[in-house]
C-alpha cells in the first residue's frame, strides 16, 4: 500500500491540504471554540515539512514519531498533543516498517484512535475528532472484511469521515473547549472531526 516514500508524499501532500483549509478550519472554531484549529495544524504540518527531507531513508515507525514530536511541540492548543500521540501511536506500531500493507495501516489507526482516546480522555458521541475516527476506522475494517483492496478501503473510510464530522451537528460537546458552550454548539460542525476527514482524504488521494 506504502512505502517509505509514499509516507513522505503523504506527509507533504497533508501539509498542502492543512493549508489550504486552513481559514475553514479556523472558521470551524470560532463560535464553539478560539478560532486556531487551522492556524495550529497548519504551523504544526509546516514545521513537518521543514523535517521531511532528513527524514529520507528512515522507516515508517521514526518518521511517524518524529512527525507526531513535531506536531505536539509546534501545534499546541488540544489538538497538538492529540493529533501529536495519534502519529506517534501509529509510529509505534509500524516500528522498524519500510512498507506499509492494508492490515498494517488499520493496525496504526487503531493505535491513533486510542491514544486520542487515552490523552483526551474521550470516546465517541463527544463530538472531537474521534467521531470521525473510529466511525471511518469501523468503514474501513469492514471493507477489508468484505475482501476490498486498499483503494476502496480507504473510500469507505473517507466517506465514514465526512459522515462522523457531520454527525458532530447533533452532538452536544463534552470534550475540550466546545463544552463550554454547551446546547449553543448544535448544528456547528467539529474543527477537529473535519480536520481529520481532511487527512484521511490526503490518505486516499495518495494512495489511488
Ligand atoms: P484548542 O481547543 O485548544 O484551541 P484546537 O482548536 O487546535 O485546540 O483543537 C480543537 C479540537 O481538538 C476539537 O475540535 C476537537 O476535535 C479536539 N479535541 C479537543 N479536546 C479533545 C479531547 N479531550 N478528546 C479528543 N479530541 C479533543
Ligand atoms: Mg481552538
Ligand atoms: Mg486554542
Amino acid at each position: 500500500m506504502a512505502d517509505t516514500k509514499k509516507v513522505l508524499e503523504i506527509l507533504r501532500a497533508m501539509g498542502r491540504t492543512i493549508a489550504n483549509e486552513k481559514d475553514y478550519l479556523t472558521r470551524l472554531d470560532q463560535p464553539i471554540g478560539d478560532s486556531d484549529h487551522g492556524i495550529n495544524l497548519d504551523r504544526g504540518f509546516q514545521a513537518v515539512e521543514q523535517k521531511l527531507p532528513g527524514m529520507e531513508g528512515k522507516d515508517v515507525g521514526s518518521i511517524l514519531k518524529d512527525v507526531g514530536m513535531t506536531l505536539v511541540s509546534t501545534v499546541g492548543g488540544a489538538s497538538g498533543p492529540l493529533y501529536g500521540s495519534a502519529f506517534m501511536k501509529a509510529g509505534a506500531a509500524a516500528a522498524g516498517k519500510t512498507e506499509v500493507d492494508a492490515e498494517g495501516f488499520l493496525a496504526m489507526l487503531d493505535a491513533a484512535v486510542e491514544a486520542v482516546k487515552k490523552r483526551g480522555r474521550a470516546q465517541v458521541e463527544e463530538a472531537t475528532m474521534l467521531d470521525a475516527m473510529c466511525p471511518s476506522l469501523e468503514a474501513m475494517k469492514e471493507a477489508r472484511a468484505r475482501g476490498e483492496g486498499a483503494g476502496p478501503m480507504l473510500e469507505a473510510g473517507v466517506k465514514a469521515a465526512w459522515a462522523g464530522a457531520e454527525h458532530t451537528k447533533d452532538l452536544v460537546a463534552t470534550k475540550g473547549r466546545a463544552s463550554y458552550v454547551g446546547e449553543r454548539g448544535l448544528g456547528h460542525q467539529d474543527p477537529g472531526a473535519t480536520s481529520y476527514a481532511y487527512l484521511l482524504e490526503t490518505i486516499a488521494h495518495c494512495i489511488q
